[in-house]
């Protein structure tokens, strides 16, 4: 920890004491009726989670990275095929292709840090068995031209929204489009629960029973197992917080799209770029990105005031160690991975903090 630091990028302790209360009182419940496993609170957890996301099915599970993987397992990919993903994300959607055996294929970004449509198209080949968009930093895709590719070309459309629950886009809301969508629900996700979790939504009946198969050891019913498979299960205490968080969701997505607004109109002026929000939908805003040429002197400007920033996310995951060989031409994701930085933005900033932020970014351009 540093000491200097005034206002840290994000924080995690429950200091509300009424929401602490509530949180508490949710796990007590659980603890009195015992069902630490698959109880109540998990299947009403699924329940409201496809009713926000417009689908049939939600299978929670244990976290952002397993619903990816059991998500490319459930669709039978595996050795010698490839996925398409973006590539800028965290590295979990990466690993997850690789885990299954597939080939993790690095497509370009678009200048809102999205992937870009014509990349992928020029990607896919005879083995492309999927794509995976994911809602950068809480901005969704425009998914409409990137499903009709994939549904001309016979692909599957998979996607990662786990920095995006609650936006949307045209009408559409994330995790709805694709033939299953995976979130991240961990600690520092919109939709945070106290430490790791997942689901996954669909509307296909057979997908989400192999999804539920799959989310515990292959199991058909409570003897047999027919596919390989760990327990990749949610916890009822989890989804018990999750209940309690998503009461209070609407408030905490519009305090960070207010705080957002704030910084758009603060920055209209200054010499560096932001990424607006979307005009025919709602950004969530998973983070605040700038993209700064000096980012460096930026950031440890900002330090001095006492302001932590992180830059999310880099290294580009085809420059990760298990992905070197990979030559894909991303050359808008080079010019914009050196240029990344991420302000704190979250709900829990008081008015005078964001002015505190604001102030500081204007200093570095006097
Ligand atoms: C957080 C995240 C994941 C991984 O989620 P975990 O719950 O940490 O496993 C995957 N993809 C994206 C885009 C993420 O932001």
């Amino acid at each position: 920890m540093n000491n200097s630091i005034s206002i840290p990028y994000m924080n995690l302790s429950v200091t509300n004491s009424e929401e602490r209360n509530k949180l508490l009182s949710r796990i007590d419940k659980v603890l009195l009726h015992g069902r630490l496993i698959n109880g109540p609170e998990v299947s009403l957890f699924e329940e409201i989670i496809a009713k926000k996301c417009n689908t049939k099915y939600a299978i929670g599970v244990s976290s952002g990275g397993s619903a990816l993987l059991l998500a490319l397992l459930s669709l039978d990919i595996g050795k010698g095929d490839e996925v398409i993903i973006p590539s800028m994300s965290w590295i979990s959607t990466a690993h997850a292709v690789s885990m299954t055996g597939a080939t993790p294929v690095f497509a370009d970004i678009n200048n809102d840090l999205n992937v870009s449509v014509r990349s992928i198209e020029s990607m896919i080949n005879d083995k492309t068995k999927a794509v995976i968009p994911v809602h950068f930093m809480g901005k969704m895709c425009d998914l409409s031209p990137i499903d009709k590719l994939c549904k001309s070309r016979g692909i599957y459309l998979i996607e990662d929204a786990s920095q995006a629950f609650g936006a949307s886009q045209n009408g559409i809301k994330s995790g709805q489009t694709g033939i299953v969508n995976c979130f991240s629900l961990n600690s520092m996700k919109l939709l945070a629960s106290l430490g790791e979790a997942g689901v996954i939504t669909t509307n296909n009946i057979n997908l989400a029973l192999k999804l539920k198969s799959l989310r515990y050891c292959g199991m058909t019913d409570k003897e047999h197992s027919n596919t390989p498979s760990l327990n990749h299960r949610l916890e009822t205490i989890q989804a018990a917080a999750l209940l309690e968080r998503l009461e209070t969701f609407e408030q905490r997505k519009n305090r960070r799209r207010e705080i957002a607004h704030t910084y758009d109109n603060a920055f209209a002026s200054l010499p560096f770029e932001f990424i607006p929000d979307s005009y025919n939908g709602e950004d969530v805003y998973y983070g605040y990105t700038l993209l700064i040429d000096d980012r460096d002197q930026f950031m440890n400007h900002m330090k001095l005031s006492g302001i932590e920033t992180k830059i999310k996310h880099a290294p580009l995951m085809c420059d990760q160690l298990p992905y070197k060989e990979c030559l894909s031409d991303i050359g808008n994701a080079r010019k914009i991975v050196n240029r990344i930085v991420c302000i704190p933005n979250h709900e829990g900033l008081t008015n005078n903090e964001v002015k505190i932020i604001i102030q500081a970014v204007e200093k570095f351009y006097e």
